[in-house]
């Protein structure tokens, strides 16, 4: 008998994961290291890089997040029909690093940017002891489109640009590239203390750019930095952007109508966006109207 793609098994690219705090740790003056253990981890395939993946975090008053259903084909209306105050808070945030310690436990680092205790993720983050539970949307195999880091074979240099929520992103991709890989990169941060010590290609060239202002003028201070500097000479460069959206939105056009790279080598992404919450930003989604990835798209 000849195998069709119906017989193929069905492989679930994400599962639920219930993931468990062992400690934290404060990284720079923004920075918070939460590093999570847990059973079901075992099943954990993060693809590293820019790997990331969806927390479920506990309504204000309660210690570990509780949802009626992880069927993921119930899930989602169960956790849309609960009520306001009930509703676990879903986040996008990026695995930094996954590992087995030599006792065969598995571990995951998350780094949470603290940016307010009025936001339910940073006051969450920054509220985190250990044994609070919650639970998680994550990469149940290695290649998963939560991966976006993906240069094509040909690229001979890899530029980039994050801020602090799309460092712990960045730091994941330089850790996994091989060390002859030309990398010019430029990090934005809130203070001079976030700027962080990075395992990087032996040539990569980082500047770190400390942000002057918090408001929208921030882009200006980015974009400056970017005119002013010589990333050197690529045929076939990749762009990886992660970052506010508005600024995102700023840099991707620097490098496609200021430095000609095709438009199709640049991976971007608006991990947030100024004055808007993640709620906002996927009913915009859902409706439609959010800015998107495509790299084709006219942004
Ligand atoms: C794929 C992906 C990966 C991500 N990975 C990480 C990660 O590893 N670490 C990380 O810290 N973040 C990461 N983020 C960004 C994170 O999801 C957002 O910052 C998120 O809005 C934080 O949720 P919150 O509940 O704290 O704030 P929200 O309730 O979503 O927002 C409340 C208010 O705070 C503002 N705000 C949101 N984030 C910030 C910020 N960092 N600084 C200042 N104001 C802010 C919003 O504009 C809004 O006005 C990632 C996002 C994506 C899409």
């Amino acid at each position: 008998m000849t195998a069709t793609a119906s017989d193929a098994p069905v492989v679930a690219h994400f599962r639920f994961f219930e993931l468990e705090v062992l400690r934290t740790r404060r990284l720079g003056r923004s920075f918070l290291r939460v590093t999570f253990g847990g059973e079901s981890l075992a099943g954990f395939r993060s693809g590293g890089f820019d790997q990331s993946l969806s927390l479920f975090l506990p309504a204000a008053d309660q210690e570990h997040t509780v949802l009626p259903s992880t069927d993921e084909d119930t899930w989602f209306a169960a956790w849309r029909g609960m009520s306001d105050e009930e509703r676990p808070v879903m986040r996008s945030y990026t695995v930094r690093e996954q590992r087995r310690t030599p006792e065969g436990a598995d571990e995951v680092d998350i780094d949470f940017v603290l940016h307010g205790d009025t936001s339910p993720a940073s006051r969450w983050a920054g509220r985190a002891v250990t044994g609070r539970r919650i639970l998680a949307i994550g990469p149940a195999v290695a290649e998963n489109k939560s991966v976006r880091f993906q240069p094509s074979a040909d690229t001979d240099a890899i530029w980039m640009y994050a801020d602090e929520t799309a460092l712990p992103a960045a730091a994941a991709i330089l850790d996994r590239l091989p060390a002859e890989t030309r990398v010019r990169a430029w990090f934005e941060v809130p203070h001079e203390e976030d700027r962080l010590d990075l395992r990087a290609p032996a040539d990569a060239d980082i500047t770190w750019i400390v942000r002057e202002s918090h408001g929208r003028e921030r882009t200006e201070q980015v974009l400056s930095a970017l005119r002013s500097a010589d990333p050197g000479a690529a045929e076939a460069p990749y762009v990886w952007l992660a970052g506010e959206a508005g600024t995102i939105r700023a840099v991707r056009r620097h490098f496609v109508q200021e430095r000609s790279v095709d438009r199709r080598a640049v991976r971007f992404t608006g991990y947030w966006r100024l004055g808007a919450s993640e709620e906002q930003l996927l009913a915009e989604a859902y409706a439609g109207k959010a800015p998107s990835e495509d790299p084709t798209s006219e942004l």
